[in-house]
């Protein structure tokens, strides 16, 4: 293994997702186990612009692994979209003599990795984060178990309610451009029909669909909404366009939303989160750059960010197809 790198900068950017803290503990603690110096940049691309960075030592990294958030803070930033604002970034790692930089986000935040690489020709790795499980180049994204997990238990627990009053509950989770908590939460959950991005059911067959499993037998029924399915309606319009057109219901809405961020990591994302943060350090000392870190059938792997960012993660259909048989 080659060893140019020193000092490695570490931040977290976009949206929290839970089990970030495990993967700065993770990098961190790999880069001082290499004799590296780790630095935390607070508040994602703004602080590295504004400079709001801090030598960190393994113990700063301690009794983090099970706590929601990020301590680095997270943040967007508007400058850092801007040719001045990736130089200010650039000549304050400069300054601290950060010579490689870990970047744990969504897409966004690899975007903006992968411009900032190109133009300076600076070293950077990302490690996938999103509750959305939505980066092309990894099976599951650091934080996607414990958000499904959270929703599945406010699913179950709404199932009491449904199933003691005959009714038909519409479930909004996160997902604006991707399914995949809705459709895992949704199995997991035992809903009737589960609506999602990637696919237009369209709502006469949600009404029909609904109609049938009251011939069925069904007295209860859950349905569950990702943020950005395709009825064209919100859940609230989804919820009275079903109720005017089906009687024999009567429906109520839940909108999970911002619990399915927070909490303890589980022991998934927790493990998950160490891979990636022990890979991503060791990939730099490698010499190697512009990568995304990601877990493919129980293996590290990598992933140029190029892809990572232009390949679209698709739905697994197979799941699709179980949802159907399922909801019989
Ligand atoms: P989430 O999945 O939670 O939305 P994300 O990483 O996709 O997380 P974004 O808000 O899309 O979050 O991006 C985070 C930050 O990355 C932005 O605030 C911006 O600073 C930077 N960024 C995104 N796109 C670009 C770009 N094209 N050029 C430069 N920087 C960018």
């Amino acid at each position: 293994m080659s060893k140019q790198i020193q000092n490695i900068g570490i931040m977290t950017s976009g949206g929290d997702s839970p089990g970030m803290n495990a993967a700065i503990r993770a990098v961190v603690r790999t880069a001082v186990f290499y004799k590296m110096d780790p630095y935390g940049i607070y508040r994602g691309y703004q602080g590295l612009i504004e400079g709001d960075i801090e030598r960190f030592t393994a113990r700063k990294v301690s009794n983090i692994i099970n706590r929601g958030g990020t301590i680095l803070k997270t943040a967007r930033s508007q400058e850092f979209r801007t040719v001045e604002g990736r130089k200010k970034a650039y000549e304050q790692l400069k300054k601290h003599h950060i010579d490689a930089l870990v970047v744990i986000g969504g897409d966004g935040s690899f975007t903006g990795a992968q411009v900032f690489s190109e133009e300076f020709n600076f070293p950077v790795i990302g490690i996938p984060a999103t509750i959305d499980n939505d980066i092309f180049g990894t099976d599951f994204s650091i934080g996607f178990d414990t958000a499904s997990n959270t929703a599945t238990e406010a699913i179950d627990k709404i199932r009491d309610t449904a199933s003691s009053h005959d009714r038909l509950f519409f479930i909004e989770v996160m997902g604006r451009n991707a399914g995949f908590l809705a459709l895992y939460s949704g199995i997991a959950g035992g809903a009737e029909e589960i609506l999602i991005p990637e696919e237009n059911i369209g709502i006469d067959k949600l009404v029909e669909s609904l109609r049938r499993s009251k011939r069925a037998g069904k007295t209860s029924s859950i349905v569950v909404v990702a943020e950005g399915d395709k009825t064209g309606k919100n859940v609230f319009e989804l919820a009275k366009y079903v109720d005017d057109n089906l009687k024999e219901y009567e429906s109520r809405v839940v909108i999970v939303g911002h619990i399915q961020r927070g909490g303890s990591p589980t022991t998934f994302d927790r493990v998950l989160a160490s891979r990636l943060g022990v890979k991503a350090v060791e990939v730099l000392l490698d010499g190697q750059k512009g990568l995304m870190v990601g877990y493919k059938n129980n293996k590290v792997e990598v992933t140029s960010l190029k892809d990572a960012i232009n390949l679209k993660r698709e739905i697994n259909k197979e799941l699709l197809y179980i949802v159907d048989i399922l909801t019989t």
